[in-house]
């Protein structure tokens, strides 16, 4: 099977496959690390994350780079009010920044580019340009890009530039702007601005030559698939367009993708409307990682999403139903054989989920064949239809939609036990909520042990104690299930 994805600059949906016959080479935009990204942020890193593991679950082996803008007017503004370096001043939100990937289960890209650490790349990409005369340099020193010297600008965005200012400059590293100039491509040292002394003289990058100069030195002048959210659209990747065909004269991403935009109450989420969510913040409300990932990864990446509490909650439940039906294959004992119904229906899921990823990534259509199937083989399990062979087969669609997914391994007390930390090192326990903090205060050991006493009270027809712990326990954030496979117990 191959992928079908949008493209952007073609405007249809055309075949993603490599080049080269051998590894998907593709760009991802990064994150500018200057505080703790927010969830409309992680939508787009999570979608890339579909992304990838559907190529792989295709067969198809992924060369990924992605950047890191650890240099941005924004950075400064806060190194410098913090009085340290900006290297010391990122490299915390950098870290929380890999963290968070870590928590939502982000697959780590092949290779990761720090922008300070490519100068000299975009210097003599700066050089290049301006040799081509597609660069000028202006009266402080900042050297400019030259829209008019690039006739194809606005071919990705398809935006109606004819209006363009030839020589009118922007040199702001924003990028919600609507009107097309010639950007910054290097900016003249200021005073008490951190500064490279090179040889297109002093001065740092712009925003927008970073990811030119990073995406052509991992992956060549030409490669696949070139990804970010849809805000990047115009005018950064088309920035980015013109700045490297102008001086390689070659096609630069032949495939783009644009994850439209997570919103709260119909308006983008974003730091400066203040209506935002960092993980952080919802790992401390009591939420799973795990239903994060699920709910920020459901509704197909082309759709834009509106974050809601219920829609948390719902992927929590929906986590949950898959992890204990999980559960019961796994630790239940079966007879020989398989059935036929059950066997058709786990070929129809497996074959119904990989032809909507294919399709677009399309990761609605792709649930809901998985849940019909847990539907199903439950119903079968609890009429004691459902026989070795069928959970073979069950267990094998699980691991395919696990290995895109994500979320059926509980792997959710690490994220939530570093967000605690956070907290308490950060002085933000106030922001936790009680029951977290509670179920917290009791060890493993403790639980099982109070377990224990309470099948041992039940034994002694002790129904008072018995209930007396499970309430206990319950205010703690800790549930008991009694199954006839025995009992066990789970934190909220
Ligand atoms: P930034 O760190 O602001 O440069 O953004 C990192 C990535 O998050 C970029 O690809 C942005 O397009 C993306 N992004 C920012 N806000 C949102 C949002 N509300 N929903 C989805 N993606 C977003
Ligand atoms: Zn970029």
């Amino acid at each position: 099977m191959t992928l079908h994805l949008f493209n952007t600059l073609t405007g249809q949906m055309d075949d993603l496959v490599p080049a080269d016959g051998k590894a998907l080479r593709m760009y991802a935009c990064g994150p500018t690390v200057y505080d703790y990204g927010h969830i409309g942020n992680f939508r787009t890193f999570l979608q890339i994350d579909i992304l990838r593991r559907t190529l792989k679950l295709l067969g198809v082996p992924v060369q990924h780079v992605m950047n890191i803008t650890d240099v941005d007017d924004k950075i400064i503004r806060n190194a410098t009010a913090a009085g340290i370096p900006i290297g010391q001043y990122t490299e915390r939100f950098e870290k929380a920044f890999l963290e968070d990937l870590d928590s939502l289960r982000i697959q780590r890209p092949e290779q990761l580019a720090r922008a300070t650490e490519h100068i000299p790349r975009m210097v003599e990409l700066i050089q290049k340009l301006a040799e081509n005369g597609a660069a000028y340099q202006a009266e402080d020193g900042s050297w400019y890009f030259r829209l008019a010297s690039f006739p194809e600008y606005g071919k990705l965005s398809k935006k109606d530039l004819s209006g363009m200012e030839d020589g009118a400059r922007v040199d702001v590293d924003e990028y919600e702007k609507d009107s097309a100039r010639d950007f910054a491509l290097w900016k003249a040292a200021k005073p008490g601005e951190t500064s490279w002394d090179t040889a297109i003289g002093r001065g740092r990058p712009g925003w927008h030559i970073e990811c030119s100069a990073m995406a052509m030195e991992y992956l060549g002048d030409s490669f696949d698939l070139h990804a970010g959210g849809e805000d990047l659209m115009f005018p950064h990747h088309e920035n980015e367009i013109a700045q490297s065909e102008s001086v390689t004269h070659k096609p630069f991403a032949r495939h783009w993708m644009h994850v439209r935009f997570l919103l709260v109450d119909g308006r983008k989420m974003s730091k400066s409307e203040g209506n935002f969510y960092t993980l952080r913040d919802l790992l401390l409300k009591g939420y799973k990682a795990s239903a994060i990932r699920l709910a920020l990864v459901s509704v197909p990446y082309r759709h834009q999403l509106n974050f809601t509490f219920d829609g948390l909650t719902e992927a929590t439940n929906a986590i949950e139903r898959l992890r204990t039906f999980h559960q019961r294959l796994v630790a239940g004992t079966f007879a020989d054989g398989e059935s036929d119904s059950l066997q058709a229906a786990a070929k129809k899921a497996r074959a119904e989920y990989g032809s909507a990823l294919s399709n677009d990534l399309n990761t609605a259509e792709a649930r809901a064949p998985i849940f019909d199937l847990v539907r199903t083989a439950n119903t079968a399990l609890d009429q004691g239809l459902l026989l070795a062979g069928d959970r073979v087969a069950i267990l094998a669609v699980l691991a395919s939609f696990d290995s895109v997914f994500d979320v059926i391994e509980d792997r959710d007390a690490e994220p939530t036990r570093r967000a605690l930390a956070w907290a308490e090192e950060s002085g933000r326990l106030d922001d936790v909520a009680p029951e977290l903090l509670a179920a917290q205060s009791l060890t493993d050991e403790a639980i099982d042990a109070l377990v224990a006493e309470r099948t041992l009270a039940k034994k002694q027809r002790n129904f008072g104690r018995a209930d007396q712990i499970r309430n206990e326990l319950a205010e703690k954030g800790v549930v008991i299930e009694d199954s006839k496979d025995g009992v066990r117990w789970k934190r909220k």
